[in-house]
């Protein structure tokens, strides 16, 4: 195998080997553009080294070959005395981790090449200023010293001269400061700063593979879903300097709004500095369009590449750039980070403009994106106290306690309160506040900087850059104009997609996305914005593609209704237990209740009326859309009083003497009813064959409300549905039944009802035998939550509380099997039941009603195995729709 690649010999494809950064500086150099030379390690020779804790044999004569190219082709070796060739050594894997990783630059400085350095440019401040720079990163990352320390004594450098920034530090300061640096290093390492070029490069690269596992990866892998396995890839790029003087600078460039899709000129540029400097937000940047006017030959060049990255990714890109005294390098470019609205307008607007085809579109935007657009707003109309506005960097209403640090952040969270955390900037290290946390504020850093940065890969609402805030996070409160004082733990609301800060509690309105959803807003109208233009098209493309069909787990009208203006293609899980509740609950105790068959018959009689009305309703609701019914699912006593509860009060009436008959009787069948293990106990379709008539009264009522929708030239499309059938001679036993009373039904109205009749599979034993079990179902239903819980032996109503996190945690799954589906398990059991269930009855109709109808992920699954339908609660709807579609494209 081969460890080491040229820029020149990589491309964008080669991402799982080069990691993104290193597969687009490949691509970049084959594009012709200003890279400067370089060459990437493999994310394999970082496998290698992680597995076995040592480099791979042959990579330390790769890299020596490679290297020796390089200096061939820039005319001086690595660390050279009179004429030094630096270089960056930085992390790159397969997705990008802002920040997550580490970067050393100026690699080759030493105390004799510091002054070759000098010499060659001309520049004794800048050398220093450089050498300086190295001792601080290299210390950090790879000598693991404390990073303050070094703060402290650029401080402390600053403060004896008594200015305010570096750049007033002159070479003799600088000069001495590296000295100072490289006390550090020793005290703090236990060893001499390393002079030799060679073993900063070696020991860089080794840090860089080291860092893949480092806390901060890790945590962010997992709160994006990033495999741990992957690596990352270490480039090592020849020098390009910013910091040369006011011909110098870098910047971050965008080929669009991130934030809107517009195009335009979009990034921050800064004068005479290092690239680090821009994304650690510490200085200001100015906007990228004054660069026109500081260096219009680069600029130029500039909007020259970036059409050029546009039309050949065919998407926006983000893009790092670096002017060397007048000469433009580009240092970086991928696919850009976006927010959600954003990835909707551009999708449709790369369709608009031919660069890509609607199948590519819907790869172009996520179900999670569309989910966070349907989350609410401010309301416009309130009244509120604006005291500040900043740069809107990730969209959203958060409203939250102000808290000024990480750890409060997340102690707060926990305990169940909403946090907005504020800081001057934030770093690396306050992602947990950041996770834990509504929103983010900050009163320093750009669109680029790590707030921003991090908050809009999380989804989460950020304002950064509001200046006029005084945040001080030692004292824990922030002061903002007009003085007025913010303490930890006062209400505070932002709004990322404005920027603007509030006082107090600013009451939040339903998104423009959820109004269309909801048919009071309407693509194409005079007033419609461009977001719900854009989202209308993309949910046209998804419907236009997609194989699966959407129901909904609904079992009232309202809800029904929703799910129907959401695009519901029907009902896929009635759960008629919530039919049982309420005032209707004496009944369901009297049914329970009863010692003769008289009684009980007595209060089904009852309930019947009922139950029709509830179902006429819904198939009112849905008419001409298929409504699957489930007959009643949970154990008894559910609808049967608290145990405890119960007792007290018959002790109490027993004390008293008073008359407690009726609780006495009950309190039995509490007792009678009671299970260890209730959702492995007398539910479902045991209920059904144990209590006479309970099945059959609920089969009349649909029966019966289905003929009179008929008899009222309604069109209804009931499906019957047994739950947690394990053995096919459970479902023939009540289809049986059903039939029978289908017919009298049929009979006595004189209409064909055609009521089709299937079963839930949420028990490993039905998954097993979905042959058998299909010659009795017309339909199967895939209750994935059930058979979650009984494939994995998982208590549903109890793991995520008890012992998921440390299991995630533990990286024993990236995420809970009950959101989305365990394909290995679960999913395999779902795709043989699947193929047996067809294999005896090939119109098998077959869908899957359980959580995972709504996720993203799942829904590729299920399309994949060839179900028929996925349904989810109304509000998932969109989202399973489009990610129908995307599956499908
Ligand atoms: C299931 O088990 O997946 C299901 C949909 O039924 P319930 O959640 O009501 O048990
Ligand atoms: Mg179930």
């Amino acid at each position: 195998v081969k460890f080491v690649y040229d820029f020149t010999e990589g491309n964008k494809d080669l991402k799982d080997l080069l990691g993104g950064k290193g597969a687009n500086l490949a691509e970049m150099t084959n594009l012709g553009l200003p890279v400067p030379p370089g060459f990437t390690i493999t994310t394999e020779a970082c496998k290698v080294y992680l597995d076995s804790g040592e480099e791979p044999a042959a990579l330390r004569d790769e890299v020596s070959a490679h290297l020796s190219a390089l200096e061939d082709r820039m005319g001086k070796k690595l660390g050279q005395p009179d004429n030094p060739l630096l270089v960056s050594v930085r992390s790159g894997a397969k997705f990008s981790m802002p920040g997550m990783m580490d970067t050393v630059l100026n690699i080759g400085l030493s105390d004799k090449s510091v002054q070759g350095l000098a010499k060659q440019a001309g520049d004794e401040r800048f050398a220093w200023d450089s050498y300086r720079r190295l001792i601080q990163m290299f210390g950090k990352t790879v000598l693991g010293v404390d990073g303050d320390l070094f703060e402290d004594a650029l401080e402390a450098a600053k403060e004896a001269k008594q200015v305010a920034v570096d750049t007033e530090l002159d070479a003799a300061d600088l000069k001495k400061l590296v000295t100072k640096f490289k006390k550090i290093v020793k005290a703090e390492a236990g060893r001499d700063f390393p002079q030799d070029p060679r073993e900063q490069m070696d020991l860089a690269i080794k840090a860089v593979f080291d860092s893949w596992n480092g806390d901060r990866a890790k945590l962010y892998r997992r709160q994006e879903r990033i495999p741990h396995d992957l690596g990352t890839a270490v480039n090592v790029c020849s020098m390009v300097f910013g910091n040369l003087g006011p011909d110098s600078g870098t910047g971050v460039a965008f080929t669009r709004d991130p934030a809107s899709g517009h195009q335009g000129v979009y990034g921050d540029y800064l004068q005479n500095a290092q690239g680090e400097d821009v994304v650690a937000g510490i200085r200001n940047t100015v906007p990228l369009a004054e660069l026109e006017q500081i260096d219009k030959k680069s600029y130029d060049q500039l909007m020259q590449i970036m059409e050029t990255l546009e039309n050949h990714y065919k998407d926006l890109c983000d893009i790092e750039f670096t002017i060397e005294r007048g000469q433009l390098w580009m240092l970086q470019t991928r696919v850009g980070k976006r927010t959600a609205g954003a990835a909707f307008r551009i999708a449709t607007q790369l369709v608009d403009q031919g660069l890509i085809d609607e199948a590519e579109a819907l790869q172009r935007v996520t179900g999670a994106q569309l989910a966070q657009l349907m989350f609410p707003r401010f309301d416009e109309q309130a009244k509120v106290e604006q005291v500040g506005r900043g740069i809107a960097a990730s969209p959203g209403a958060a409203v939250g306690k102000a808290v000024f640090d990480s750890y409060t952040a997340v102690k707060w969270s926990r305990s169940g309160e909403k946090v907005i955390l504020v800081r001057r900037e934030t770093n690396p290290d306050d992602l947990d506040g950041m996770i834990a946390a509504e929103g983010i504020l900050t009163s320093r850093g750009g669109k680029t900087s790590h707030a921003a940065v991090v908050a809009r890969g999380m989804g989460k609402t950020c304002v950064c850059g509001a200046e006029e805030l005084e945040v001080d996070t030692k004292r824990r409160r922030m002061t903002v104009p007009g003085g007025h004082v913010v303490e930890e733990g006062d209400l505070i609301s932002i709004d990322g997609s404005s920027g603007k800060v509030y006082l107090g509690e600013v009451p939040v309105v339903p998104s423009p996305v959820v109004e269309y959803f909801e048919g009071r807003m309407h693509a194409g109208a005079d007033d419609a914005d461009e977001l719900v233009e854009a989202v209308h098209r993309i949910m046209a493309f998804a419907d236009r593609k997609r194989r699966l069909r959407v129901r909904a787990n609904a079992d009232n009208a309202e809800d029904a209704l929703r799910a129907r203006r959401f695009g519901a293609q029907g009902i896929g899980l009635c759960r008629t237990e919530h039919m049982f509740l309420g005032d209707r609950r004496e009944l369901v105790e009297r049914l329970i209740l009863a010692d003769t068959q008289d009684e009980r018959e007595e209060s089904l009689k009852e309930l019947l009326p009922l139950q029709k009305q509830d179902f006429v309703e819904l198939f009112e609701a849905m008419d001409g859309l298929p409504v699957t019914i489930r007959l009643l699912d949970p154990p008894l006593h559910e609808f049967l009083p608290d145990i405890t509860e119960l007792s007290v009060r018959v002790a109490l009436a027993e004390s008293r003497q008073e008359p407690h008959e009726n609780e006495l009787r009950l309190l039995q069948a509490v007792h009678r009813l009671h299970e260890q293990n209730p959702m492995l106990g007398l539910r479902g379709v045991r209920l059904g064959l144990v209590i006479p008539g309970l099945f059959t009264m609920q089969v009349r009522a649909i029966a019966e409300a289905a003929a009179e929708r008929k008899a009222a030239k309604g069109d209804p499309r009931a499906e019957i549905m047994i739950p947690l059938v394990g053995t096919v001679q459970e479902l023939e036993i009540v289809r049986e039944e059903a039939d029978q009373v289908i017919a009298e039904v049929e009979a006595a109205t004189g209409t064909r009802l055609k009521l089709a009749i299937g079963t839930m599979i949420e028990l490993p034993r039905a998954a097993l035998t979905a042959g058998q079990i299909a010659e009795a179902a017309e339909f199967f239903s895939f209750g994935t939550n059930d058979l979650t819980q009984t494939v994995w032996g998982f208590s549903r109503d109890d793991v995520e509380a008890s012992f998921f996190t440390a299991y995630l945690e533990k990286g024993i799954f990236g995420v809970s099997p009950f959101e989305t589906i365990d394909k290995d398990g679960v999913g395999s059991l779902v795709q043989a039941a699947a193929k047996a269930g067809r294999a005896t009855r090939p119109d098998l109709k077959l869908g899957v009603c359980g959580e995972h109808g709504g996720d993203p992920e799942s829904v590729h699954f299920f399309h994949e195995v060839g179900l028929d339908y996925v349904s989810c609660s109304p509000f998932r709807i969109p989202v399973a729709r489009l990610e129908a579609g995307r599956a499908a494209s």
